[in-house]
């Protein structure tokens, strides 16, 4: 038969979030008659509020009349490309520099191929798994050791650094992932900070692949929703977002990726033009009727709703953040983002969620799942309906003991 490809042996076995599921089943398979409430899963709860959702449903219809009809729309509906440069970026992208995806996952997937196996990958840790984890598959990093993907520099993000990394490892020439506000810890990097990793990356002639996929739910006017307000970064960074949790699209698929038309590689070949021809190679574009979703989400209503629906899960942060505090539980984000990072010293991450489970019947995520730094921390995700949360906030009460 067929041989494996051997990038696919390298990815550490028991991926989180099936391990956290099967741990799950099994305490309820243990424990039928017990309430397990998730605090786990970074997956949006809400339906889609109304105004978008006639988008989505026009979208559709128009799809099945003569006069509304459209086939492929490669690099995205050109309205759309325009309405998201106005929208968060004051028109400073032309339409081409604006790429509509199925998802901010997905791209991040797909950008690996723009720089080959042989790129040296920097995440932060902890970090969202996709980066190291299609780093691997991709073939620029190696098998799991005990402190990580052979071959990835991490950037340990602490209590200590104020989870803002120490910016003197990146590697010449490399590969950095930074996420802002941040997937698991919550932190949100201020302009200062940003300023200081669009200048390491250009003095060490790195590329940043920035995920903004949180960028709506900064409520602090101070920091910034993008690495483009910050000067320099049209010449080391490309940008990927998304309507996933801004609007409730986990499901629905929609996101984009700006890649400036300034952005060269070392031998002076345009990004943009190879990002261009990747998408056109092995992806079609997003699907119709996300699009006319995503346009609706952009309008003036819509845009008010994405308001409505992160403050939603704000308000579920908010009330997650003080439960734990007033069990002298440190921990950061739940401001600016949908996660609460919970510091448990000197435990293990997996004891923690197991003693969580059993203790509150409450499922949350180990941070030790997010690279070795997240070691002895815990994510609570904000996304839940309010009863749940305020029902799991209670429970915790439980830990005091
Ligand atoms: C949820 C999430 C995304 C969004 O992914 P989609 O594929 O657009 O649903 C991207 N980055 C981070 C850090 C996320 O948590």
């Amino acid at each position: 038969m067929i041989t494996r490809n051997p990038c696919i042996s390298n990815i550490k076995a028991g991926y989180l979030f099936p391990e956290i599921a099967k741990r799950r089943r099994e305490f309820a398979a243990a424990h039928p008659e017990s309430k397990i409430i998730s605090l786990g899963v970074g997956n949006t709860t809400e339906p889609i509020l109304p105004y978008i959702d006639r988008g989505l449903v026009e979208g559709s219809r128009k799809l099945g009349t003569v006069e509304g009809y459209s086939g492929y729309s490669d690099e995205g509906l050109l309205t759309l490309r325009e309405r998201i440069s106005e929208v968060f970026y004051k028109k400073n992208f032309a339409s081409d520099e604006v790429f509509i995806s199925d998802g901010a996952k997905c791209d991040i997937g797909r950008l690996q191929l723009l720089f080959g196996a042989g790129v040296k990958v920097t995440v932060q840790d902890p970090s969202y798994p996709v980066y190291v984890d299609g780093s691997v598959l991709i073939g620029a990093a190696g098998s799991w050791e005990d402190t990580g993907y052979q071959g990835i520099t991490y950037l340990p993000c602490t209590a200590e650094n104020g989870y803002f990394p120490d910016l003197s490892r990146i590697p010449v020439q490399g590969l950095i992932y930074f996420c802002s506000p941040n997937n698991p810890t919550g932190a949100v990097a201020n302009r200062e900070q940003l300023t200081e990793l669009v200048k390491a990356a250009l003095n060490k002639k790195a590329l940043i692949i920035f995920d903004a996929a949180y960028s709506e739910y900064i409520r602090d006017s101070q920091l910034p929703k993008s690495i483009f307000e910050i000067n320099g970064a049209k010449t080391c960074a490309i940008e990927v977002n998304s309507f996933s949790k801004p609007a409730g699209f986990t499901g629905v698929r929609l996101g984009w990726t700006i890649v400036p038309k300034e952005l060269k590689y070392a031998g002076g070949e345009s990004v943009n033009a190879d990002w261009s021809r990747v998408c056109g190679t092995i992806f079609n574009g997003a699907s119709n009727i996300s699009q006319a979703g995503g346009l609706a989400a952009l309008e003036p209503e819509g845009l008010k709703e994405i308001r409505k629906l992160s403050d939603f899960y704000l308000g579920n942060a908010k009330l997650i953040r003080s439960a734990l505090q007033n069990l002298g539980i440190p921990c950061i984000g739940g401001d600016n983002s949908p996660y609460i990072w919970a510091h448990f010293p000197g435990r293990d991450s997996w004891d923690v969620f197991e003693e969580i489970l059993r203790t509150c019947q409450v499922v949350t995520t180990p941070g030790s799942g997010f690279g070795p730094a997240g070691q002895s921390f815990i994510r609570f995700s904000a996304f839940g309906h309010r009863s749940d949360v305020e029902e799991a906030c209670t429970r915790l009460e439980k830990l005091k003991a």
